[in-house]
């Protein structure tokens, strides 16, 4: 059977940010807003984190966040997504097959405030209601860490979601 493999990085929603600035399709000073999606570009050892911001006309703009050195002692190796996983953006969803066995894990590498596992995968699986993954919890179909767990379990950072799907 095939694993597919993902990873979510939860974080606590805020309010979008907005930034002043020129937008140069535009052709004057405009407001940017933090659409809250981030972009990861590696370069050589260094990795870029880009937030995206909009202008009203829907220009966009990418702002520098953050510049880290893979594999460096300020960078703990559990945090940094292994390139075999699949990203998951905020506002993305999992697209699970319909036919046939697969499995699928998902791999939590940020937890930042609090988490049900239940509204966690209905907000992250196209298609599935929170109702119908809580059935799959109860049957063992969706495990924590391989252990079964409650549809009210709260997520943590490092936690591995197993999903088998049999038809
Ligand atoms: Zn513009």
């Amino acid at each position: 059977m095939q694993t597919k493999q993902y990873s979510i990085k939860l974080n606590k929603k805020h309010e979008a940010d907005t930034v002043k600035k020129q937008c140069k399709m535009c052709g004057k000073v405009t407001v940017f807003t933090d659409t809250t999606i981030r972009r990861h570009n590696a370069n050589g050892k260094n990795i870029y984190q880009f937030a995206i911001y909009k202008c009203p006309k829907n220009h966009s703009w990418n702002k520098k966040l953050d510049i880290y050195k893979s594999f460096t002692n300020h960078v703990d190796p559990a945090t940094l997504v292994p390139s075999e996983f699949e990203l998951i953006e905020e506002g993305e969803k999992i697209s699970l097959s319909v036919s046939g066995s697969e499995s699928y894990e998902i791999n939590i590498t940020g937890a930042e405030g609090n988490f049900r596992i239940d509204r966690t995968l209905a907000d992250h699986i196209e298609g599935w209601g929170r109702t119908e993954i809580a059935q799959k919890i109860k049957n063992g179909h969706i495990l924590l860490n391989n252990c079964l767990t409650k549809p009210s379990h709260k997520l943590a950072l490092h936690d591995r979601i197993s999903i088998t799907i049999n038809e």
